[in-house]
């Protein structure tokens, strides 16, 4: 332990997405209930609840209905409730209406939601209940036991850190924060359950984690417009931009005051080092059945980040002595139904019933938090994500032949040709090969700085900030990695994959690769893509990054 301050808690929630939301607030509900005292707190990097949230979204409200009956009484911000669905394959200049969505895609009794907005609101829900929030600390070290076996809590980064290391005037220390009990649900490629990986390798025996780079526009549409008045709530393509070969699709859903959220996933595990996901998502705008859509409008907000793809092979051990692994992190989203808000909320609820019976036991061990894996398989998050165990890697075989794949998946529950499926690490996708011929998307997109924005203009309408001295939070372990081999086999892919800007390669002089960590958008696509796995993502000071409020 440090000689820092230290603030004793009985539960840690480390983390502010809906997973950690849901569970503080299920945990109070159950000890007030039982008239039992409780300290329960949350720590949120993100300057407010909800400023690094970004999805879709579309919710499925299962387990919100579970946890509040009555959201909609209590306010809870929902975009449109009554979704009729369209689902397109898309060529280059035209788009064919798929005439059969599998019911796993229906979004009947779904709502649309901004999650930025919807985790807010979940966050004064808690705060009502009594649930101390911590909004602009930033989790950067885990506590270990003195055997290093037990998560005693977690080390808030300290403030006022200058570029050269030293303490500046605004210096403030961070604090050890400890609990009996601390629940991780820092979202896709959490820093700290990496930190815990390492040290009990809570990942080895499981396929690896794979992920999907989203970026999300929110666009107001001219009163005008034709699709406003239209009662389809949700498109969704797959196809052009990013063809068969490359897993992933584009989508648009209305919201309220004349808005659309419009978005395109890109699988992390593509083969062309060329591919830029921003580019791709720039030529989706410009495809005719979405430039229709969306023409004269102007996007309000921009972001991107990270989901899990991996699903049901790819969970890590979900307990250890002292903490619990919820949402995201411990990959749970089901890409089947894109979605994973209903089953992260799900996973942070039973992580709270858990946390209540290892009290009454007192005993926070492994032994008794293992219950909380049992309580996850007897549930329906079981049930919807075998259902799904292999729809990722199929997903990921090039050409058509995903289709005979997820067809006879359909048709076994999950089973398919093979199972399970074997999936391979993101960072090792690349091919060489393809560099060379220089199969990129084609590049001369045109921006306007209203509905079509380059890169900074999109991170400028992300909100995204950070004190500029600090010491940079992007460790590239080798530099001669990046300007001799990356350079050679890929043309540092970086320079592309990032959806902020902040790799760029130094064009005069002699070759350098500058970071502008500013930029960052916390989406940790750098950390997953990199081929030689040369990039680490730490945590800024607390506080930084975007600003999300309507995506
Ligand atoms: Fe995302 Fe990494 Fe770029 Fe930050 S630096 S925006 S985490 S890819």
């Amino acid at each position: 332990m440090s000689q820092r301050e230290e603030m004793p808690l009985d539960v840690l929630f480390v983390g502010g997405g809906p997973a950690n939301l849901a569970g503080a607030i299920h945990l109070m509900q159950m000890a007030q209930k039982q008239g039992m005292e409780i300290e329960i707190g949350l720590i949120e990097k993100g300057s407010t609840i909800g400023a690094h949230s970004l999805s879709g979204a579309i919710l499925d409200p299962k387990a919100l209905a579970e946890l509040m009956p009555d959201y909609q009484d209590k306010g809870c911000p929902l975009e449109y409730s009554d979704l009729k669905d369209e689902f397109y394959y898309l060529t280059p200049q035209g788009e064919f209406a798929v005439p059969y969505t599998p019911a796993y895609m229906h979004n009947h009794g779904c709502h649309i939601i901004s999650l930025s907005q919807f985790t807010r609101w979940l966050g004064e829900m808690a705060e009502a209940l009594g649930i101390m929030i911590f909004p602009g600390f930033a989790g950067t070290e885990v506590i270990f036991d003195a055997a290093g076996q037990t998560v005693l809590g977690v080390v808030t980064g300290d403030k006022g850190i200058g570029k050269d290391g030293q303490q500046k005037g605004t210096y403030e220390p961070g604090v050890d924060l400890t609990a009996r009990v601390t629940v991780f649900g820092e979202g896709p490629k959490g820093s700290l359950i990496r930190e815990v990986g390492n040290r009990l390798g809570i990942f080895s025996d499981r396929m690896p984690q794979i992920f999907e780079t989203a970026i999300k526009e929110v666009i107001r549409l001219p009163e005008a417009s034709e699709f406003l008045n239209s009662a389809t709530r949700v498109v969704h393509t797959f196809g052009y931009p990013l063809g068969m070969d490359t897993k992933g699709g584009g989508f648009l859903y209305q919201m309220a005051d004349n808005r659309v959220s419009l978005g395109l996933v890109t699988g992390l595990d593509y083969a062309n080092p060329s591919l830029e996901p921003y580019e791709a998502f720039i030529q989706l705008k410009h495809h005719p059945l979405i430039a229709d859509i969306i023409q004269g409008g102007k996007v309000l907000q921009q972001g991107a980040k990270t989901l899990s793809a991996g699903g049901y092979y790819t969970m890590p051990r979900l307990a250890v002595n002292g903490a619990l692994f919820v949402g995201d992190s411990a990959s749970m989203l089901n890409i089947q139904r894109l979605k994973g808000i209903h089953t992260a909320m799900k996973s942070g609820m039973l992580a709270a019933e858990t946390i209540m019976a290892a009290f009454a036991a007192d005993d926070v061990s492994v032994d008794v938090l293992n219950t909380y894996e049992s309580k996850v398989k007897a549930s329906w998050i079981q049930e919807e994500l075998w259902a799904a165990r292999n729809f990722s890697q199929a997903l990921s075989k090039k050409g058509v032949g995903k289709f005979f794949h997820i067809g006879a998946q359909y048709l076994t529950k999950g089973r398919g040709f093979s199972d399970p499926m074997p999936i391979e690490k993101d960072s090792s996708t690349l091919r060489a090969r393809q560099a060379s011929t220089h199969e990129a998307l084609e590049k001369d997109q045109t921006y306007d700085g209203e509905l079509y924005v380059d890169k900074l203009t999109g991170v400028y309408l992300s909100g995204t900030q950070h004190e500029e001295d600090q010491p940079c939070h992007l460790d590239v372990l080798d530099m001669d990695i990046c300007l001799n081999q990356c350079r050679q086999t890929y043309q540092n892919p970086c320079t592309r994959f990032c959806p902020g800007q902040v790799y760029e390669m130094a064009t005069e002089g002699e070759a350098r690769l500058k970071l502008n960590p500013s930029n960052c958008l916390h989406c940790k696509t750098c950390e997953i893509k990199d081929p030689y796995d040369n990039i680490i993502w730490n945590c800024p000071e607390g506080g930084g990054g975007p600003n999300y409020t309507i995506c």
